[in-house]
């Protein structure tokens, strides 16, 4: 059976990379080919060194400026080439990018079998979080197969009258990366951690991302705001923020975070070194939806900087408390959270909702059993 695997970013990438992993390890029954549109460049190449994934097809497509009509249409040409060259059975694509979706048409259009990994998040509001919500729509409306991380997302196709034999629960792939990858990470850190590991010493730390279109403009000032007050009013704790490489987020934030000595502004980082800052971390505050799925499995409680979610399993288990771009909010469930320890410890001994580290063995298992193209 031919298996082609596509993804752009970053976050696709990492949650990809154990499945490429597992179909690997099966190659008298599957060929299994790599492609990447490379949406993100430097970001997506960090993590294929990590996880030692050579693309078979590197479609390299980032350019500068670049808009959602150029980037749809480049992929769909290029892909062309990509299927006719080695017509999958089955197409894999990840969640809700741009690359998902023209990818997913591509598949259609050479009637490969298409399977939705991270399939059936939805907010149902077809602007929020845009372009990602309709992404997974038009994704899901193509899929043969539905990959889904938890019952909620089965439900969600399911009201879409996708058929009950057409979708699986497997957790998510991210908690399969994280479980892979930790042993790695703490045994071996990067010199970098070992420098700003020694330069902590026993300080409380904070981690903070964010990076949404949704919070661009008055939501990032707020944010910062929030995050200056809560450096102000708790001096004994370091706030590490990596800063994602947009001129919209890393204006403001430099702007109104550049000279607070108890915050650190650093470049993005590796994923190796995020999981051990992760590790390291008291708490997370974060408008990303990976580090949600992450953070529960080594038991630190999030602060989420939106108002609404893809992700309510989080926020139903309770270890997520959606706090929007609310300055005071942000504030007060920090400063809960840092001072009401039995608020905290109950948190962070939640289980996580969003799988055991083994939804790539039940997608590859699942797809044994399917009939190819
Ligand atoms: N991540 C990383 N370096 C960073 C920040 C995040 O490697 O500096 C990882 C993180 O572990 C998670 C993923 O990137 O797996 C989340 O990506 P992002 O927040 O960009 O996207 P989202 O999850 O919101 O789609």
């Amino acid at each position: 059976k031919k298996i082609l695997i596509v993804f752009g970013t970053r976050p696709e990438a990492i949650k990809m990379a154990p499945l490429v992993k597992e179909f690997q390890k099966f190659d008298a029954v599957f060929e299994t080919r790599v492609c990447v549109t490379a949406q993100h460049r430097e970001m997506l190449d960090q993590v294929l060194d990590f996880f030692e994934i050579t693309p078979d097809y590197d479609l390299d497509l980032m350019k500068p400026n670049q808009n959602l009509y150029g980037l749809t249409g480049d992929i769909i040409i290029a892909m062309k080439a990509v299927m006719e060259d080695f017509n999958p059975d089955y197409v894999f694509v990840h969640g809700d990018t741009t690359t998902t979706m023209s990818t997913s048409l591509a598949a259609y259009y050479n009637q490969s079998k298409l399977c939705h990994v991270e399939a059936g998040l939805r907010t149902h509001n077809k602007w929020s979080p845009f372009p990602e919500e309709m992404n997974r729509q038009i994704t899901g409306r193509l899929a043969d197969y539905h990959f889904a991380p938890t019952a909620t997302s089965k439900e969600n196709l399911l009201k879409e009258n996708c058929s009950e034999a057409s979708i699986l629960i497997t957790g998510n792939t991210v908690i399969d990366a994280l479980f892979q990858s930790l042993d790695k990470v703490t045994s071996r850190p990067s010199s970098f951690i070992q420098n700003f590991s020694e330069a902590l010493g026993e300080r409380e730390m904070i981690l903070v991302t964010g990076h949404r279109r949704e919070n661009h403009g008055a939501g990032f000032i707020r944010i910062c705001e929030a995050l200056k007050t809560i450096a102000q009013q708790q001096p004994h704790v370091t706030i590490v923020y990596p800063v994602h490489l947009n001129p919209k987020v890393l204006k403001p934030v430099n702007a109104i975070l550049g000279k607070i000595d108890n915050i650190k502004l650093i470049e993005p980082l590796a994923y190796q070194d995020f999981i051990w800052m992760m590790h390291r971390s008291k708490l997370i505050i974060t408008d990303s939806g990976g580090v949600q799925e992450e953070a529960p499995s080594l038991g630190k409680p999030v602060l989420v900087m939106r108002d609404t979610t893809e992700r309510p399993e989080a926020v139903d288990a309770g270890t997520v408390i959606l706090v929007g771009t609310d300055v005071q909010k942000i504030v007060d469930e920090t400063m809960r959270l840092l001072t009401d320890s039995e608020q905290y410890d109950r948190m962070s001994a939640l289980h996580n909702p969003y799988g055991d580290g083994n939804a790539c063995k039940r997608i590859v298992e699942f797809i044994e059993k399917t009939k190819g193209k």
